[in-house]
């Protein structure tokens, strides 16, 4: 699925009219608004009319081409456009080989959560090899680097031989292109519901894991620790944040509860400054969310260590109810 800003300069590149610039001198001219290069891909309502009719391009259609649209129809809320969470802002992400058959920006490559082609099984690139600049939209429909004229088609990748990393980007690009969710998971039933709980639980690995818990040894990958804004995950993550920080999001949640125990209990041992907050604060406030499930979990993490023998077993002390978690968590 092609994007709205990739679109434009496709447009652009049949007239040989390859700056962006351009466009928003002429569209600024036209309609009195002023457009940013990456706020065209969220673009709604007005200015989104304003520029469909500026291009000739059906309004719907224009629609169908933005992120703001897709998050949208999957009830995900999104106030900041530059910080949110769920799709990329300024930066852009490619694989090479894709764009060796055909020369566009697909929507899915803006996904905060995808770094890896399913089809051609190897990593995205976010900059350029040669010369360390980042991938423009613009760099991708021109297949050239916009610094250094290096063809982005022929970058060198990286071959992904984890079958486990390949199917959890299935699952990201299942949900975006096309609006579907298969997974087996005992309470994550639909694709917004997976995306709020890789975010959490990732934004938390972050904060409560040691760096060396989220390196990748096959993908010779290490973590550096970069990627957390306060109390938020970026938006500019690297290829290499991201795919370490979601690859450990979705290994905690996949085989659940079992992964997370394994997460809760690393984090206990470490314990490190944000996990008092973590267990006091954060996790009984999930009670009321969709993510009432790891409220439950870590309640019985809880229950067996101080009053249990030993490890935890699924399906055991399911008689705790959250309510109780209160009490719990506050005798540690
Ligand atoms: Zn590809
Ligand atoms: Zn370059």
């Amino acid at each position: 699925m092609k994007l709205y800003a990739a679109l434009l300069i496709e447009r652009l590149k049949k007239n040989l009219m390859t700056n962006l610039s351009w466009i928003r001198e002429n569209f600024k001219k036209s309609s009195a608004l002023k457009l940013n290069e990456y706020e065209i891909n969220w673009l709604e309502n007005e200015k989104l009319k304003k520029l469909s009719n500026f291009l000739g391009i059906d309004l719907v259609e224009a629609q169908h081409l933005t992120y703001s649209h897709f998050l949208r129809l999957q009830n995900i809320k999104f106030n900041n456009i530059q910080k949110n969470n769920w799709f990329l802002y300024s930066k852009c992400r490619v694989c090479p080989l894709c764009v060796r058959e055909s020369q566009y920006q697909r929507k899915v490559w803006g996904s905060s959560y995808l770094t890896a082609c399913v089809r051609h099984k190897i990593m995205l690139i976010d900059s350029c090899y040669n010369c360390g600049t980042n991938i423009t939209v613009r760099g991708i429909v021109l297949d050239n680097c916009q610094s250094c004229n290096q063809k982005i088609s022929s970058l060198p990748f990286q071959k992904i031989s984890n079958n486990d990393l390949i199917t959890f980007q299935n699952i990201i690009e299942d949900g975006i292109n096309h609006n579907s969710y298969s997974t087996k998971h005992p309470w994550i039933k639909d694709f917004p519901t997976y995306l709020f709980c890789l975010e959490f639980i990732s934004l938390w690995a972050v904060q409560l894991l040691d760096n060396k818990d989220f390196s990748l040894d096959e993908l010779k990958m290490e973590y550096d620790g970069g990627g957390l804004e306060r109390h938020s995950l970026k938006n500019a993550k690297t290829v290499e944040q991201a795919t370490c920080i979601y690859f450990r999001g979705y290994n905690i949640l996949k085989d659940w509860p079992t992964g997370f125990y394994r997460f809760i209990q690393r984090a206990d041992n470490l314990k490190r400054p944000n996990f008092t907050s973590f267990i006091n604060n954060i996790i009984p406030n999930l009670t009321t969310t969709v993510l009432e499930p790891i409220t439950r979990e870590a309640n019985k993490y809880y229950f067996t260590k101080h009053y249990g023998k030993g490890e935890l077993k699924r399906g055991e002390t399911d008689f705790i109810r959250n309510e109780e978690i209160k009490f719990f968590m506050s005798k540690i």
